[in-house]
């Protein structure tokens, strides 16, 4: 896996916890995720406050489910207020960081700077990025 961003808080898993665990609605491997991070990204994170357990992201394009808990708890693609291309949304972002549509992505220049600002370490991914991670992990080929 891309480690562009530096090896940062997101790459650190909170409980010890494993780094993955199987979606409980597609069954596929989500990686954690900072708890930070999804609160970030929830329409109300007020009114679905996490119990203190480990978060995983679930990437599959086709899953209704963006976070999931170690208790099986799933947060669904509309409790979130951030669009992604990643899940299936074609107006969501690609990037994060920069703002970058599927349109932009498209644009050799614009995947060359988005490479050149990560070896820089200027993106903000851990946060940013729904899942936590480079957003260069999810660009469209
Ligand atoms: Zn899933």
């Amino acid at each position: 896996m891309s480690d562009c961003c530096g090896g940062g808080n997101a790459q650190k898993t909170e409980h010890n916890a494993p780094t993955k665990r199987a979606c409980p609605s597609c069954g596929k491997d989500g990686l954690t995720v900072p708890f930070a991070t999804m609160l970030h990204h929830l329409k109300t994170p007020w009114a679905n406050l996490a119990k203190d357990q480990p978060y995983y992201f679930c990437d599959d394009l086709e899953c209704e489910t963006v976070y999931f808990g170690s208790d099986g708890t799933a947060i669904a693609k509309e409790e979130l207020r951030t669009k992604m291309l990643v899940k299936g949304d074609a107006d969501g972002l690609a990037c994060f960081c920069y703002g970058v549509s599927a349109e932009d992505a498209a644009d050799p220049a614009v995947k060359a700077f988005i490479m050149a600002q990560t070896k820089a370490k200027n993106c903000a991914c851990d946060r940013r990025n729904p899942s936590g991670r480079c957003c260069l992990k999810y660009f469209p080929k």
